[in-house]
């Protein structure tokens, strides 16, 4: 995506009481937050304690790039997670310090260990549910995610002592940053071939966009993130649809809006927020 630290937008308070008032109202067992870095936003923790304070068995998970964690001014963030019992699921790109650099900038791979050994320490990834998504560094779907989980298992136990729960993979999306990558590169023709010789069918019945809405930082609702960063927004007569205008009840059974980057999430063993599909 197009994330990163210098983006200005935040969730302002009363977006986030307006959030979690309308959380209130359904039964979706499942809060997801990401960004950029979700962490960042000055109402983060008061978000979560809302949300765990409505119902504390329902699910809250944390997208973070575990480097926060280590930032000045974030101090007792991991152990403020763990308190809430947020699930965590993290980047990270590969098990090996170039590979990681490569994607993410110099040091992010000692400062993403440094983190997990944080995590490892509070119960993640044995009473705490912890997760690593590995998307591929470069124009390629990426390989079984049963297998290269194993390879990550191993490689991180053996060498730095870290244990997760689960890797999810991701396919690359032809859109943002990535997509600016494969044009500079001349290679998004070739991408997008890629993705359109390897669909399949099997994969759609698992599509996240079946069972999830995305929430933009004003509000606004979408099929999924990458249907967010493509300003394809649910619509309420000329304008956006806002989530506080939304029936809970009517969120199903609801028509999905698509186009080429779809193929994104069908490709292969098919790519969802939880890594392979099928
Ligand atoms: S990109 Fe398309 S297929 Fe993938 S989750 Fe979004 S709407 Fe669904």
């Amino acid at each position: 995506m197009n994330a990163g630290p210098k983006r200005k937008e935040i969730m302002t308070r009363e977006t986030v009481d307006r959030v979690v008032d309308w959380f209130a109202r359904s039964e979706i067992p499942t809060i997801d937050l990401t960004g950029g870095a979700p962490e960042m936003i000055p109402d983060f923790r008061y978000f979560i304690e809302r949300v765990k304070t409505l119902r504390p068995s329902r699910r809250v998970i944390d997208r973070c790039n575990l480097t926060i964690l280590l930032e000045p001014g974030y101090e007792g963030l991991a152990q403020f997670l763990a308190r809430h019992k947020v699930e965590i699921i993290a980047s990270m790109p590969c098990y090996t310090a170039e590979n990681v650099n490569a994607q993410r900038g110099q040091g992010v791979f000692d400062s993403s260990i440094k983190a997990l050994r944080v995590l490892n320490s509070l119960g993640y990834g044995s009473d705490l549910p912890l997760h690593l998504v590995y998307n591929p560094v470069g124009a390629f779907l990426p390989g079984p995610q049963a297998e290269l989980e194993a390879d990550y298992k191993r490689e991180l136990k053996n060498h730095f002592g870290i244990v997760f729960n689960n890797l999810y993979t991701i396919t690359n999306l032809p859109i943002a940053r990535f997509a600016s990558y494969l044009h500079r590169n001349n290679k998004l023709e070739d991408y997008m071939q890629l993705l359109i010789d390897n669909f399949n069918p099997a994969t759609v019945s698992g599509l996240m966009c079946r069972n999830t809405i995305s929430v933009g930082w004003t509000g606004e609702v979408f099929d999924c993130d990458f249907n967010q960063m493509l300003k394809m927004n649910w619509r309420n007569g000329n304008g956006p649809l806002h989530l506080w205008d939304l029936d809970p009840a009517t969120v199903e059974n609801r028509e999905i809006l698509t186009g080429n980057h779809c193929f994104g999430c069908t490709a292969g063993t098919g790519s969802s927020c939880a890594g392979a599909i099928v």
